[in-house]
Formats: C-alpha cells, structure tokens, sequence
C-alpha cells in the first residue's frame, strides 16, 4: 500500500512534535513513531531545558560554556544560532501549554525557577520540576492529535528511505500490527528519530534508541559525523529492578555529593569543579574508582540538604528512589553510569538538511556541530526545538519547489521466509550489547578497538545474511540497524588518534 503525504516525519520525541506542530496550518504531516506516540527519550528527561532566560546570565556566557564542555570543537556559529534561538523556543513552549516550576522571588514576584547543571556557568536550566519530558511530551502530544493536517502512525517502524539519483521521495515501513510493509510517499522527509544508545548494555535511553535514523541515513548515502562520542551518564540508580532509571545532574547541581561505600569523597581528585565537573569527566571518575577498588557502584549523596528541598525540588526522583528502598533524605544511593546520549549522527547544516537533498534531520538523530567532543547538559531539548523549527522553514521551502512523488517501487518480499530462529537475532542483539560496553564504552583502547571490530566485522555478516533471506520482524530491523551504527562508533573511535570529551582512549593520553 502507498500512502502520500507533504511531509514524512519519523519520530515523535520533543524533535519530531515540534517540526509537526510548526508545519500543521499549511501541510498534511504524517508523524511515524515505532512504539506509542508517548515513547522516546524525550519523556524521560528531567532535568530541563537549557536557555538564556535571566539578566545575569548572557548568550555569550552559554556559549562559553557550551564550546568548553565540548571542548573547543564544537562549530561556534551553530553553537551561538542554537543559544540564541533559545529564549523564543522556551517562550514557544510555554505558548504551547508546557507547565514550567515557577518561585516566587524575595520581592512577592513569580518568576520562572531556573537550576544550575554541569558545566553551566549560570541557572539557566527551565523545567517542569524533576519531569520536564514527561511534561513537554504530554502538551505536545495533545497539541498534535489535535491538528486535523497531521496523522499519527503508532507502532510504524521505518525500514529504509526511499530515493532517488536527485533526492529523499519517502520510506518503506513496517506496520507492527498488520505485519505488512507500506510505501510512504512525500515531498520532504524528517528524521526524527533519536539517539542510538542502546547500542551499549547499560543505557538510560527505552528501547526506542536503536539509532535507526542514523543507520537509514547511512544506508541512502549521507554523511555521518562524531560518532565516537558517546556519552555516559554517571548516575544511574544501581538497583536490579531500576531498569535505567537515572539520577539527574541536577542533584549535584544542587550540592549532592558522590561517594566511596566508606563514605569518602572523591571527585575532588578528579576536577578542581569537583561534583559540577562536566559529565565525562564525573563518569570517568567513577568507573575509575570502581575498576581501582573493584566496586558495583558508588553512592550519590543529597541528605545534607532538608528533606523539605529535597522532596520539593525531586518530587518524582525521591519517589522512584523510595519505592526501590532509598531515602534520599536521609542516606546516600547506589549509583553507576551508562550510555546516555550519542553526540554523532546525520550531519545537517543550520536549517536541518541533510547531504540528501528532500531529507532533514533534527534532534538527538542529527549532528549539528553544538555539541562537540561532549554535551552539556540540557543543551539537547534546546537543540531538538531549534533544529525542528530550521527544519519545518526549510521544508516549507523545498516542498514549494518540487512534485510530489509518482507511485513508488513496493516492497518485495517474493524471495524471503518466515524466520523461524528468532533466538539467534536475540543472541545477537546482546553480543553488540556487551561487545561495545566491554570494549568501546568509557575507557577505551586501540587494543580493545581492534577486538571490537573484528566481533562486529563477523556479526555483521551473519545479519546481513538473516535480512536477505528473511521476512522483517522489528527486532530484525532494529538489529540491522544496530550493527551499521555499532559499526559507525568503532571505525569512529580508531580512527581519532587523541583522547578528547566523551572519547577517552588510554593509548592516547592527552586529557585527562
Ligand atoms: C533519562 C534521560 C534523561 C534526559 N534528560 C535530559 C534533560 O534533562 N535535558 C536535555 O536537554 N536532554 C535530556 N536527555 C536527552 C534528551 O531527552 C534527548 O536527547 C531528546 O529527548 C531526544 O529527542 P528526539 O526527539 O531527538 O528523540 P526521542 O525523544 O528519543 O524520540 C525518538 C522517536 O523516534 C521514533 N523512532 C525511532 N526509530 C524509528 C523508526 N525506525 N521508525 C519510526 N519511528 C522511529 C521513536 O518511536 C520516538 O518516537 C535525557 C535523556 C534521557 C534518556
């Protein structure tokens, strides 16, 4: 079956809602998610939006800080496009209905309360309490289903664009329930699909992040960048029932400690910004401490503060942490790090669009140039909103000047089968898994580069061949989808001869 539309969206995070709701007056969307609507990262952040929103703050001091967490290669005209754009994408959202925490200030007045992360010179962090995600994926959401021009596609997993010698025309794509693959045809198409972190055993992101527009994109022929920086959250709650359930930055941003399990502080050692250090560096730290003395984990420490701060200021953290046996009021938590966030992706310039003319990017899928070797926190909500607007303006503009697609080549599945070893695709799903945490994760090395490639190089044979002679299963695709960027991660990594950000390899120790 084809399906024709202006405007293709993959993904419906806090990238591909907003690209959505800019486009609605003018253009029929379809927004594609492989889960529910609601599922992405996007729900899960709790920290915030990072803007420039008070008069002590400045766009020159958030650019500081941004180009020194990515450590100076970040591209400085996108770094200050995106800070400047920001205060207008914080103000869109609050148009939208997002509910963000206000205080009331000494003088009787309510403004918006702003929070201090990592790496950030100023408060400048807007957010909905402790689930600012949750918030703008519930207002959002809302917003969309609304709009009559836009039609949601739950549980549609796209495959594999659709082009041509010229440009982007569409994508096949799985339909879960039907079990059947459609031809989306449409003028423009966005990736919006997130990040690829599930690429590594121990992530913080759902299941949604298997990188899936990165690898298309790789596919239909377009740039891909940064790859190797991958970065690792350092405080996840280490808990078997847990899951990924992570412990803001914004906890040390408000004076929580890390500590040994005899209770000594270590982050000192590390960085003269001790807890405040950028997350690289605090991750870093911690698997140090835990290889040096053989720990499962460290412990994350706010019981100085009153419980009154904290259950006001964490409502939804000290809950979580309550009900897995941990009162944060009154002892330290078990904490690890994991992969949370993939720097690299589909290179794009300022108005989202990709090396693929017709096709755009936005959101944790795409590499701008903000982030650099590192991100700093709550810079990547700022980016999803910013680069979702580039991109709507310039598919406003691509889509006045080219055809809509004719019929388009359906997808044949006269040469496959049914798969009827679905234990070997899972089997092979956890050996990436394990293979890039062992060996591709927080320290790195050329030795243990090598012995990822060659795993990777067999493993990607062995799925090549189930995907040419078998009929798709989301599992399948995803795990196509998991080589090619587990692929991209390893080639990245040995081939930067230097530790820089989020890459550290200890046969090049330049930086700390
Ligand atoms: C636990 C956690 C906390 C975080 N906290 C913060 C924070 O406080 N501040 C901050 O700035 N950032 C934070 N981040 C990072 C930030 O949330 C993400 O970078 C951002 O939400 C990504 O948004 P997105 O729209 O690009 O993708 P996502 O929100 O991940 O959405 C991806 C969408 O793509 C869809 N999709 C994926 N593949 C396909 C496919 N093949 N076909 C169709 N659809 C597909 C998914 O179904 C989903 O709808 C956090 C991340 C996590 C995991």
């Amino acid at each position: 079956m084809q399906i024709d539309t202006d405007i293709l969206i993959l993904g419906s995070g806090a990238a591909g809602l907003c690209a959505a709701l800019h486009l609605a007056k003018t253009h029929r969307v379809a927004v594609l998610c492989k889960s529910a609507l609601y599922e992405g990262s996007t729900r899960y952040a709790q920290g915030g939006i990072a803007a420039v929103l008070s008069m002590e703050d400045s766009v020159q001091a958030h650019v500081r800080d941004t180009m020194i967490a990515g450590c100076g290669v970040n591209d400085e005209a996108v770094v200050r496009f995106t800070v400047e754009q920001g205060p207008a994408a914080i103000e869109w959202l609050i148009d939208q209905g997002v509910p963000f925490t206000k205080e009331h200030t000494a003088d009787g007045k309510i403004r918006y309360h702003l929070a201090r992360e990592g790496g950030h010179s100023h408060r400048r962090i807007i957010h909905s309490d402790d689930a600012t995600g949750e918030s703008v994926v519930q207002t959002l959401m809302h917003k969309v289903q609304a709009q009559p021009n836009i039609t949601i596609y739950e549980y549609h997993l796209g495959i594999d664009l659709i082009r041509d010698a010229q440009r982007c025309l569409g994508c096949y794509v799985y339909n879960q329930r039907e079990k059947r693959v459609d031809v989306f045809a449409s003028k423009a198409v966005l990736l919006a699909t997130g990040g690829a972190s599930r690429a590594y055993l121990y992530t913080t992101n759902p299941a949604v992040s298997s990188g899936d527009g990165i690898a298309m994109a790789r596919r239909a022929g377009c740039q891909i960048r940064d790859m190797e920086f991958n970065q690792f959250h350092p405080t996840c709650l280490y808990h078997p029932q847990a899951g990924s359930f992570l412990l803001t930055e914004a906890l040390r941003g408000e004076g929580a400690y890390l500590r040994l399990p005899d209770g000594t502080r270590f982050m000192a050692q590390f960085d003269e910004r001790a807890e405040l250090a950028p997350r690289d560096i605090v991750a870093r730290a911690i698997d140090h401490e835990m290889k040096r003395l053989g720990l499962d984990c460290v412990y994350l420490d706010i019981s100085h503060r009153p419980k009154t701060f904290i259950v006001e200021h964490f409502p939804n953290v000290y809950q979580r942490c309550l009900k897995y046996g941990f009162d944060m009021a009154t002892e330290p938590v078990p904490v690890v790090p994991a992969a949370h966030y993939t720097c690299g992706g589909v290179v794009v310039d300022q108005c989202a669009q990709t090396s693929l003319p017709g096709l755009y990017a936005a959101g944790e899928v795409s590499c701008t140039g903000l982030h650099g070797a590192n991100r700093m926190a709550s810079n990547s909500l700022l980016e999803c909103l910013v680069y979702a607007k580039a991109a709507a303006e310039a598919m406003v503009q691509h889509t006045a000047r080219v055809e809509a697609p004719k019929v388009l080549t359906a997808w044949d599945e006269s040469w496959v089968e049914d798969f009827d070893e679905a234990v070997l695709v899972s089997q092979n799903w956890d050996e990436i898994r394990r293979c890039m945490w062992s060996y591709v994760g927080i320290v790195r090395s050329n030795k243990r580069l090598q012995r990822a490639k060659a795993r990777i190089e067999l493993l990607k044979s062995e799925i090549n061949e189930f995907y040419a002679h078998f009929r798709v299963t989301r599992d399948l695709i995803e795990l196509r989808n998991l080589i090619v960027v587990a692929d991209l991660i390893v080639d990245a990594a040995i081939a930067r001869k230097e530790s820089i950000g989020l890459h550290y390899n200890v046969d090049y120790p330049s930086e700390v």
